[in-house]
């Protein structure tokens, strides 16, 4: 149990789970881009831990880069999509893997699909750690998910409450 400000969080997916099925991620893009050097672009904040632990188990060439976007107030979605921190570098001719915490409306991944979609990637593709089937407003194509959960606030493994709670090593949920 964990407890953040006016919030309790208990366990959901294990640090097992969570790791196992991260690495089969891993294998499954191994296998799917084993002729390709693919460009990952993990969305900041809170996919960093899930980008980072994926990526030790790439074992293709491959290269990172970040972008920061934000839609989330505490626990709600604002509906609004922002782009606070752009790529570094252009993405086109690449072989993209959006790179995501969770996907919940998927206003966010369409958002950042479209910028790079824009930029004429030679394909692009999302990986998720979480998803939330019932919460999504907008078809989204997500071609590897870590987890398919409820439509339930999630903490922990780089997701946050009010900034805090992304230090653990396992998935909480709000009680
Ligand atoms: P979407 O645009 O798909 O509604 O939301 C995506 C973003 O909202 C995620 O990258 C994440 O930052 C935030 N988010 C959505 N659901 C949750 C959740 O259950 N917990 C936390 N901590 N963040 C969430």
């Amino acid at each position: 149990m964990l407890t953040i400000k006016d919030k309790t969080f208990v366990p959901f997916i294990d640090e097992n789970r969570l790791k196992n099925r991260i690495f089969q991620l891993a294998e499954q893009i191994n296998q799917d881009y084993r002729d390709k050097e693919p460009l990952l672009v993990v969305v900041l904040n809170g996919a960093f831990i899930f980008a980072a632990e994926l990526m030790t188990h790439l074992t293709i060439p491959c290269r990172v880069t970040f972008i920061r976007v934000s839609s989330y107030q505490q626990t709600a979605s604002t509906g609004v999509v922002r782009e606070v921190l752009g790529l570094g570098e252009p993405v086109t001719g690449q072989d993209v893997i959006l790179i995501e915490d969770i996907i919940d409306t998927g206003l966010t991944i369409q958002d950042v699909s479209r910028q790079l979609t824009g930029q004429q990637p030679a394909s692009l593709a999302i990986a998720t750690m979480l998803f939330k089937p019932d919460a999504l407003k907008v078809p989204v194509n997500i071609q590897y998910v870590g987890f398919e959960i409820e439509n339930r606030f999630v903490i922990g493994y780089g997701l946050d409450y009010d900034e805090l709670g992304r230090n653990t090593k396992e998935i909480l949920v709000l009680a």
